[in-house]
């Protein structure tokens, strides 16, 4: 079969490819540019599959990528819902603490949302009791009015759509990236995208770790309480811990949780199950148990835990009065965190990765909070091309 011939050739049609087809055609919009999906439609995986929140960018050392760009993610990502008449629920968020070790690291939290220039506020127990009723910390509470949320699948097709109208071309079920004779390839294929990259001759030393989130639904009715809330997480780990979220209609879950997968769209049951990749990670996950660079052994059985109903709620009520297993019965969509490992110091990455050269870039570790800075990250990924290809 006749090869088809590109510009530029994008393998992943989530958030990151889509926001990344938009700036390059405002870098080169003669261009022709093709996005390949190896689904049906839009938003299979992570980028329709998250909480859809808009965070403000606290949690990141401030050397990170993730720090210099969720600021600016979350202005820009606002920006053009409002643009686009997209529903947010610019709710805020509080971050509570249990203990007086936790407290501390509310602090750390705060120096380093002040040098990621996000607005914040270290408030007391009192007045964080004043901005949600239900909430329950030990002596203080970090505030963050700019946190937000949105449905991230609306967010996304309309993306798409501006990015078809300015003649991107979008190819779905397609995974034969060998068929495109492209100038330039950029890899953002999400789970698969170490694999990818190794075909290319990238992610030597990288590998990645699936992570499950689980949700569950309140049966509360909207408006139950006033802003997300979540808890200090243990920040030696690139998730956040279980938390309430809000969303757009105002409903209340708790979520995600981050348990390791057998293989990397393990979403329910047998789904998308494959052999090879049980074999290697499951292989993986084995050594981790023994020479993690991480803690993965403590991991691994504190978020098995939360299979259990009961648990998860349990672990979600020590942050909020009135919380019962009772009205928590329904499971939502789960999504996989594409969470890369680096295989000599079998430690988790914390910070996105790139790497690529005169013929393509790969996008890799692209986890949260890669949604909410799609846009400046789309930006970073077409200047790092404009460099490469010099
Ligand atoms: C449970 C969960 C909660 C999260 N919550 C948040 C949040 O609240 N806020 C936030 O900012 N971020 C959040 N994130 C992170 C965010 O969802 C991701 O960082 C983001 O969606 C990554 O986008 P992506 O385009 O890299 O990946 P994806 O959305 O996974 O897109 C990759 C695409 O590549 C396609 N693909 C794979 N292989 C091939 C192939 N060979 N050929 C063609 N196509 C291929 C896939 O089908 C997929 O559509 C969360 C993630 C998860 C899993």
């Amino acid at each position: 079969m006749a090869q088809q011939v590109t510009d530029f050739l994008i393998i992943g049609a989530g958030i990151v490819g889509i926001t990344t087809a938009l700036s390059l055609k405002k870098t080169y919009p003669d261009a022709k540019i093709i996005i390949l999906e190896k689904e049906p439609k839009l938003g299979c995986h992570a980028s329709g599959r998250n909480s859809g929140v808009i965070h403000a960018g606290f949690y990141y050392s401030p050397d990170s990528l993730k720090a210099k760009m969720t600021r600016a993610g979350n202005i820009a990502m606002k920006a053009f819902c409002e643009e686009n008449n997209i529903p947010m629920n610019c709710c805020g968020k509080l971050v509570v603490a249990r203990n007086e070790d936790e407290k501390n690291t509310l602090n750390l939290l705060k120096e380093r949302g002040d040098a990621n220039g996000v607005p914040l506020e270290l408030i007391s127990a009192t007045d964080a009791k004043k901005i949600e009723p239900r909430v329950k910390t030990f002596e203080s509470a970090l505030w963050s009015p700019t946190t937000a949320s949105v449905d991230p699948t609306h967010v996304l097709s309309i993306i798409a759509q501006k990015a078809t109208d300015l003649g991107v071309e979008i190819h779905y079920n397609s995974l034969g990236y060998k068929q495109y004779d492209a100038a330039y390839t950029i890899n953002s294929a999400g789970l698969y995208a170490d694999k990818i990259a190794q075909d290319f001759g990238f992610s030597k030393f990288y590998r990645i770790l699936p992570f499950k989130g689980l949700y569950l639904y309140s049966d509360e009715p909207a408006g139950a309480i006033n802003t997300h809330i979540y808890p200090v997480p243990n920040i030696k780990n690139p998730f956040l811990g279980v938390h309430f979220t809000l969303t757009t209609d105002n409903h209340l879950k708790i979520g995600p949780t981050a348990i390791p997968c057998l293989w990397r769209e393990q979403y329910q049951g047998l789904d998308n199950f494959k052999f090879n990749e049980l074999m290697e990670i499951g292989q993986r996950q084995l050594g981790l148990l023994f020479r993690g660079g991480f803690d993965f052994r403590s991991l691994a059985i504190e978020e098995l835990k939360k299979y259990y109903r009961p648990h998860l709620v349990s672990q979600a009520a020590e942050l909020l009065e009135g919380i019962h297993p009772s009205q928590y019965t329904r499971w939502g969509k789960p999504g996989i965190r594409a969470q890369l490992m680096n295989i000599e110091t079998h430690t988790l990455e914390m910070d996105f990765v790139m790497e690529g050269d005169a013929k393509s870039l790969h996008i890799l570790n692209a986890v949260s909070p890669a949604f909410t800075c799609a846009f400046p990250f789309a930006d970073r990924i077409v200047e790092r091309v404009g460099a490469l290809i010099k």
